[in-house]
């Protein structure tokens, strides 16, 4: 994941504070996740199901993977910009030696996830 935004790192004298504010406004937007129907914590971490839903990462890879056969030695992983994709090994090697059999689209686009933008805008504001 590479989700988070370089600048929240960069502040020198008022970082601290820029932080604090950002998982309080994090803290703000308040997400169920459609599958578990529990509360997102991260919000920052969440994806958008392809009806634009917030879902946990963790249960959008267990919803991923329970729509798909999986082999032996295949395992779903994040491949990013929205798209999963089934990660399959090679047998009698590293966990490095693997190739991807299949990508599986699952945010339709970025920009349309309205509570996301919403999150985003309030981090942009005040900086
Ligand atoms: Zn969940």
């Amino acid at each position: 994941m590479s989700r988070r935004n370089n600048s929240s790192r960069r502040g020198r004298r008022r970082g601290r504070d820029r932080s604090e504010a950002q998982s309080k406004i994090a803290g703000s937007v308040q997400l169920t996740c459609v599958r578990c129907g529990k509360n997102i914590r991260n919000p920052q971490m969440a994806l958008a199901t392809p009806e634009n839903e917030p879902i946990h990462f963790d249960c959008a890879i267990q919803e991923v993977a329970e729509a798909e056969n999986l082999g032996a030695r295949e395992k779903i992983c994040y491949l990013g910009q929205g798209s999963f994709g089934i990660i399959k090994f090679k047998s009698g090697s590293s966990n490095r030696d693997f190739s991807i059999r299949k990508r599986i689209p699952y945010e339709k686009a970025e920009q349309s996830v309205s509570w996301r933008k919403e999150m985003r805008e309030k981090l942009d504001f005040g900086r």
